[in-house]
């Protein structure tokens, strides 16, 4: 037997409805706030990712599939969404387009990293970039967004923090004070923290260590050190978040750690799922398109992990329902009516009912046994009675209810009787 690789997983029916629910729900909010939908390819030039992912991240460090191909192209599998998106905006010329340009996504992402609950090799993101605004009002929709989405699958218990890390200017006196607070205890970081300190000293403070978490809790505080400009903007969207009834807290210690993200960071995290508690990262990134060779267009967007999104929703015990239902299944009792059956189910089909029928020369009963588990919501049964008579007699499988209805009138039936 040969297994599927280590941190990839096996999408059965059992559990595909789920997905296409959750995805139902998002293109369907996406619409509300007339977000459009972007497929940018599942593989890059590993260029894209080292400059929109940046080269001081733990994702390109160590956590990309990268190979070379049979033209000898560095190729890497997508480990997230935003610089694919940030390419193809730059390459199609999209700041042509009307501005804002507000796009979301539902990707395969690939990672290399250690399995667990809620970490995967191959998981999946819904992500939304806005792009070509700088107000806060954007930065307070991105979040809006995320938080209504969640209400309408009746998610309970994220908490919502944000955080402001501040532009280019007011972040290098941030720096410079973290760095000289950081100093006298490089030696009690963790060996990954000691390698930040000078590379990319903000992703300290997120560190899930707990000796770098016990060193950073007095560090001094991003917060205070905003300009202000970075003040104005965090103070606005926080006035919008409140406007719009959003809960928060504010955690100064959340960043993103790149050069180009600028001003508000925001993650909701749950504490019902483990260690990997974060269900959604974002933030404003108004330094990436340039990165790609644009002008300046400033953006902001978020990602949320689908898995961990699920781990969620089954530890809260909401209920998915399933939209693939089989309505009615059509059950012959032997070889004219299979013929009847067969023509009635693409008939039925083809009026947009979903009907099934036997497929394996099975006998009445286990017919039946059959539709209950697939969860047929009618069974309708041909017989030599029925064959002669053109009518049915249909059981409704919940309640026992049965009704004889004409062959031609069974799509309406089964319609009418929808829950
Ligand atoms: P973490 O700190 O958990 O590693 P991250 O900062 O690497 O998260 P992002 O790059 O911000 O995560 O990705 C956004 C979201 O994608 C995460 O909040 C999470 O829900 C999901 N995610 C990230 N990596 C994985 C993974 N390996 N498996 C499953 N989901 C993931
Ligand atoms: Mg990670």
């Amino acid at each position: 037997m040969i297994n599927a690789p280590k941190g990839t997983k096996d999408l059965l029916p059992e559990e595909s409805y789920k997905w296409q629910y959750i995805e139902k729900i998002a293109r369907e909010t996406a619409n509300l706030f007339d977000i459009k939908e972007i497929r940018t390819p599942t593989f890059e030039h590993t260029e894209v990712f080292l400059r929109g992912v940046g080269e001081g991240t733990d994702i390109v460090n160590k956590e990309m599939y990268t190979f070379n191909d049979k033209g000898n192209r560095s190729i890497t599998l997508k480990p997230e969404g935003t610089a694919g998106v940030a390419r193809a905006f730059v390459e199609n010329g999209m700041f042509n387009m009307p501005l804002p340009q507000k796009l979301f996504y539902i990707t395969s992402c690939f990672r290399y990293e250690r399995p667990q609950a809620g970490r995967l090799r191959e998981f999946h993101q819904f992500g939304v970039e806005f792009l070509g605004s700088d107000t806060a009002d954007t930065d307070a929709e991105a979040i809006l967004f995320a938080k209504t989405f969640f209400d309408k699958l009746n998610v309970k218990g994220l908490t919502l923090y944000i955080n402001s890390i501040g532009c280019k200017k007011c972040r290098a006196e941030y720096e410079t004070a973290l760095k000289n607070y950081l100093r006298d205890n490089l030696g009690n970081l963790c060996a990954l923290c000691r390698e930040r300190f000078e590379k990319n000293p903000l992703r300290i403070l997120d560190c899930k260590n707990e000796e770098c978490k016990k060193i950073v809790e007095n560090a001094p505080d991003i917060l205070d050190y905003l300009c202000d400009d970075c003040k104005v903007h965090f103070n606005k969207v926080r006035e919008l978040l409140d406007l719009a009834g959003v809960e928060y807290k504010i955690d100064s210690k959340i960043v993103r750690g790149l050069d180009y993200y600028t001003k508000t960071v925001f993650e909701f995290v749950s504490e019902n799922i483990g260690a990997q508690g974060t269900v959604c990262g974002g933030g404003r990134y108004d330094g990436l398109i340039e990165e790609f060779g644009g002008n300046r267009v400033p953006g902001i967007g978020f990602a949320m992990g689908i898995e961990r999104l699920l781990l969620l929703l089954d530890s809260i015990g909401v209920k998915i329902p399933d939209l693939n239902r089989t309505e009615i299944y059509i059950a012959p009792m032997g070889e004219e009516e299979r013929k009847k059956a067969f023509a009635i189910v693409q008939k039925l089909r083809l009026d947009g009912v979903s009907a099934e029928t036997d497929h394996m020369n099975r006998g009445i009963k286990a017919q039946f046994k059959y539709a209950d588990k697939i969860g047929a919501k009618f069974v309708g049964v041909i017989g030599s009675d029925e064959l002669a008579q053109g009518k049915i007699k249909i059981k409704e499988m919940e309640t026992g209810a049965e009704s004889f209805v004409d062959f031609n009138d069974m799509s309406e039936f089964v319609k009418e009787n929808r829950a």
